[in-house]
């Protein structure tokens, strides 16, 4: 198993944001995790690249994380695509994608990633030495992912890419995330439009209240008529 998450809870001061999570991924897989706004998705990014202390089992191929720092986890091979990116938007394209390469030391492969970042998404060839800030939505978003790719993971925590995007770059993006996974780079992806997500997934966890309240096989879970009622909007 690449990743294993057992009976894992996690709090902001006294309120409980992750009650009992239990989760795998195996290496390669695609899963997403669902849910309402105030679920608990974020939380969970954020317990696994350490950007926030939990308890439970949280074990990376077979090693605990605990006791991990975040820049410790992207070592390891783990990188996260924070809600709202994060990026720097007085920087251009390039150094933005560039820090997300800082621990590496293979100068080749880092040029090799760069390349696949450009060919992932061509606009940012384009724009390369242009300031973040002067980017789409939707462009800062493929930064924001590409960055994430530069520090060459093995696993990819993608929070909620399309938010707030036009159409049809969600669909682009949507599209290259699909293209990351079958370059052999496992994805946990959180993310409110349900339908796009179980198109693309290969399994699903649904999380309600900080606890999970479903879990399955993607194409299952989409034909399936509670969560068509509630997640999906349709009977
Ligand atoms: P969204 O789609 O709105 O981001 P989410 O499913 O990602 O929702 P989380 O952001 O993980 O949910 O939030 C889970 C719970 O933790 C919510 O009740 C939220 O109000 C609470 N919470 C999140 N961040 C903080 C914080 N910094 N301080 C206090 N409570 C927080």
């Amino acid at each position: 198993m690449l990743l294993e998450i057992e009976q894992l809870n996690a709090s902001y001061g006294k309120a409980l944001a992750l009650e009992n999570v239990s989760m795998r991924i195996a290496p390669g897989e695609f899963v997403t995790v669902l849910g309402p706004n105030g679920a608990g998705k974020s939380t969970l990014l954020k317990c696994i690249s350490r950007m926030m202390t939990s308890s439970g089992t949280l074990s990376f191929e077979g090693s605990s994380l605990h006791g991990f720092a975040a820049h410790q986890v992207v070592g390891r091979g783990i990188c996260h695509c924070p809600e709202g990116r994060r990026l720097f938007p007085e920087l251009t394209v390039l150094k933005n994608l560039m820090l997300g390469a800082y621990l590496r030391d293979d100068a080749d492969a880092v040029a090799r990633d760069l390349e696949r970042v450009y060919s992932l998404f061509p606009i940012l060839r384009d724009r390369t030495s242009q300031m973040v800030s002067t980017l789409s939505g939707g462009q800062q978003q493929m930064v924001a992912i590409g960055r994430a790719l530069m520090g060459a993971p093995r696993l990819l925590l993608l929070d909620e890419p399309s938010v707030g995007i036009a159409h049809r770059l969600k669909h682009e993006i949507f599209d290259a995330i699909r293209q990351i996974r079958d370059s052999g780079v496992a994805i946990l992806m959180a993310e409110q439009d349900a339908l796009s997500a179980l198109r693309i997934a290969d399994r699903a966890y649904v999380l309600e209240h900080g606890h999970v309240a479903h879990s399955g096989n993607a194409e299952e879970l989409s034909r399936d008529d509670h969560i068509r009622q509630i997640y999906l909007g349709v009977a």
